[in-house]
């Protein structure tokens, strides 16, 4: 019997402008496909910020979490709903992530930017050492004021086909053992498949061996959080319901990472 997650926490919907389907197909494509919790993470809009490509418009925050929150209702005894988001941590935007916070059932760390200038961790000059420490800092930042004890795709940088270096090791040392410390989850990114693999074998200055990869989730990655020993969970990224029903994709990444003796939670409830 093949073990698969029976939770999945990191779920978009129309509404961030890149994604496709509603909230309710998202919960009818999870119990196709045998989970018992699906929770909701549309990437959350910030006050001054709206981009309708990249995510939910600030004025839609609260019209968003009651849809849920009625679809919770009209599921229950069938499939347990949970209504979140997935956000960076800035500075200076604590008051309004605490404030978010209060109001749905959890938050994620996706820290797809350094701020709020539209150049994000996988573009130029932010995959440089210098910034991915800056990203670690603020992801362990948020871990730490209790913000999030989920984190995604701390490898999203690696979709810029960079060398990782053994700086950029050090600062994932650092995200996975501050997750540790507050008894936080890393997620496997299972959108990031969808951009392919690499040979590191000649490009990686650090852990060569590795060989190839998925851009992310990146092997060398993970093999550091399996030696910090770091509770890991996989995360779907769904971006259309059907991503939900790709259930094979989560057993041969499981299978291909299982070589790291990484620390898989088999239940989550945030
Ligand atoms: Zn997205
Ligand atoms: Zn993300």
């Amino acid at each position: 019997m093949i073990k698969r997650q029976t939770f999945n926490y990191h779920t978009h919907t129309y509404r961030c402008g890149h994604a496709i389907g509603t909230e309710e197909e998202y919960i009818q494509a999870a119990i196709r496909s045998g989970f018992s919790t699906i929770g909701i993470s549309e990437h959350m809009g910030y006050y001054g910020w709206d981009d309708e490509k990249e995510r939910i418009p600030y004025a839609q925050l609260d019209d968003y979490i009651n849809t849920v929150e009625k679809l919770k209702e009209k599921y229950k005894g069938i499939i347990n709903v949970r209504v979140g988001f997935e956000c960076e941590y800035f500075d200076d935007s604590y008051e309004h992530l605490k404030e978010m916070k209060d109001k749905c059932d959890y938050l994620i760390c996706g820290q797809h930017a350094p701020d709020r200038t539209n150049v994000y961790y996988d573009q130029a000059p932010y995959y440089e050492d210098k910034y991915i420490w800056k990203m670690a800092k603020q992801i362990c930042t948020g871990v730490e004021k209790g913000l999030f004890n989920y984190v995604a795709h701390p490898d999203y940088f690696m979709q810029s086909k960079c060398d990782f270096t053994e700086e950029k090791a050090k600062a994932i040392k650092e995200i996975a053992q501050c997750v540790k410390d507050y008894d936080g989850v890393i997620e496997i990114n299972l959108k990031g498949t969808y951009y392919g693999r690499m040979d590191y074998s000649l490009t990686n200055s650090y852990r060569k061996e590795i060989g190839e990869s998925y851009l992310y989730p990146n092997k060398a990655v993970y093999q550091i959080i399996g030696e910090v020993g770091t509770k890991v969970c996989f995360g779907y990224d769904a971006h259309t319901p059907n991503a939900l029903l790709n259930r094979e994709l989560e057993d041969s990444v499981r299978k291909e990472f299982e070589v790291f003796g990484l620390n898989m939670i088999e239940d989550l409830y945030l």
